[in-house]
């Protein structure tokens, strides 16, 4: 079978899709007791070596007498000659041409013998390279069990398709191997993966032999990489990916500029005044914060911009949307830094020239991410009284902020409202938000 399809000419099962096809022939093996379905796992054929300058040599000597004999460990790593004259292979590898690096010693016998003339492919060092992330200084050893522990199992590897069917499994590979050998202290290298989505053109994949690439270079230089990066943070779900368009991005522009002129505005506003956080402004920048923490975590990049865009609406409205005669308080410094802090990860350059607008003399990434409140986070709530013909028959708790349609929907959900009303006519309701539901009935 090379694709999928519908069987023909396969007596009682012709008709079959691919997927039906296998199941039933595997149940006919079965029952004629002649075979089983079975899934087969295996790792795909992969290079070892190239003829190639670049790569980690291979640590292995040819001899005569011999053989392939391994370099001993105290001789290790095997390093690369830097006097190569001629990189290009002519027919075996360049590091043959290279006397005074070919010519060795057999670690065996003693008598003249070759290094191996080839170096690894990357795969080799790429399936091990993470584990010398907690320790890259370390000289004594490639890398240390101890060590390991500290920033190990990696939280999130991120890749395409292509890296599941491969660097992921090698890499994994290697890992058991070294958890077999008591190397590596756990089974798995990685926690999880996510897939990333990829950007479109015009609904087709972008390749150079297509001619359809689109060039992030002019983009860049016309609006700059925080707008770039938010650009495409914000256009779509990251796994998903999507169509390249530049239609949203003024959008992003502006928003970008909004916090920036926001910053500065503050910043840089010599009436200092008083005052606290208005209740609505510091609900929103605690919700804000669970948001973007949990979001970021997730991944859900679009999501948390569109929180940050709605924080930065909730913050004009509190400090004049035209920006005239903006005045400073520590409460509106305090708020602004935290929305600096939330935006970093998504636009750091404007994070970080904002951040030391505001007097900080380190880099805004060494500041401590900001603390969500979820008794601030929570909705105010109000008491609803609520009357029948003018009597109180029960009350509710609602949000602050609910509109009279809810108030009256809420108000009719009550179980003793219900009751009172079986078999009555209701005529009217009447609602003053925040305070009262007057239901009108009659019979
Ligand atoms: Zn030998």
């Amino acid at each position: 079978m090379t694709d999928k399809g519908v069987m023909f000419d396969s007596g009682e099962f012709s008709g079959l899709t691919s997927e039906e096809g296998i199941r039933a022939v595997g149940r006919k093996l079965e029952s004629m007791g002649k075979g089983k379905p079975t899934v087969t796992w295996h790792l795909r054929d992969w290079t070892v070596s190239r003829q190639r300058y670049w790569g980690a040599p291979i640590p292995m000597v040819h001899c005569k007498v011999c053989g392939t004999v391994p370099v001993p460990e105290e001789q290790l790593p095997v390093l690369l000659p830097q006097d190569v004259k001629e990189y290009k292979p002519k027919g075996k590898s360049p590091l043959a041409s290279v006397e005074s690096f070919i010519n060795t010693t057999c670690p065996v016998c003693g008598e003249p013998a070759e290094r191996d003339p080839d170096t690894m492919d990357t795969f080799v060092c790429s399936s091990w390279y993470y584990l010398r992330y907690p320790d890259a200084r370390l000289d004594s050893a490639p890398f240390d069990r101890e060590h390991l522990k500290e920033l190990f199992p990696v939280h999130q590897y991120v890749g395409g398709p292509e890296h599941a069917m491969g660097h992921l499994i090698y890499s994994r590979f290697f890992g058991k191997v070294a958890k077999d050998e008591g190397w590596f202290p756990y089974e798995e290298p990685f926690s999880r993966l996510i897939h990333q989505g990829i950007i479109l053109n015009k609904g087709e994949r972008m390749s150079k032999s297509k001619g359809n690439t689109v060039a992030p270079e002019p983009v860049l230089e016309r609006v700059g990489s925080d707008v770039l990066r938010c650009y495409l943070m914000f256009s779509g779900d990251y796994t998903q990916g999507g169509d390249w368009s530049e239609g949203g991005i003024s959008g992003i522009e502006r928003f970008v500029a909004r916090v920036w002129r926001l910053g500065m505005a503050v910043s840089m506003s010599t009436v200092n005044i008083e005052e606290a956080v208005p209740r609505d402004v510091e609900r929103r920048l605690h919700q804000t914060i669970q948001a973007v923490g949990n979001d970021l975590q997730a991944f859900a990049f679009n999501t948390q911009l569109a929180r940050l865009m709605e924080l930065t609406n909730a913050i004009y409205s509190w400090v004049g949307s035209d920006l005239k005669g903006v005045t400073k308080s520590a409460a509106k410094v305090q708020t602004i830094e935290t929305l600096i802090k939330l935006i970093a990860p998504s636009a750091p350059h404007l994070a970080e020239e904002l951040w030391h607008q505001f007097g900080h003399e380190t880099t805004v990434f060494d500041a401590a991410w900001p603390e969500f409140d979820a008794e601030k986070a929570k909705a105010d709530t109000v008491t609803i009284a609520v009357q029948i013909n003018g009597k109180l028959r029960d009350t509710f708790e609602a949000a602050a902020g609910a509109t009279k349609d809810e108030l009256e929907k809420l108000a009719l959900d009550l179980e003793k409202v219900k009751s009172q009303l079986e078999g009555k006519e209701l005529v009217k309701v009447i609602v003053v938000a925040g305070k009262i539901v007057n239901l009108v009935v009659k019979g």
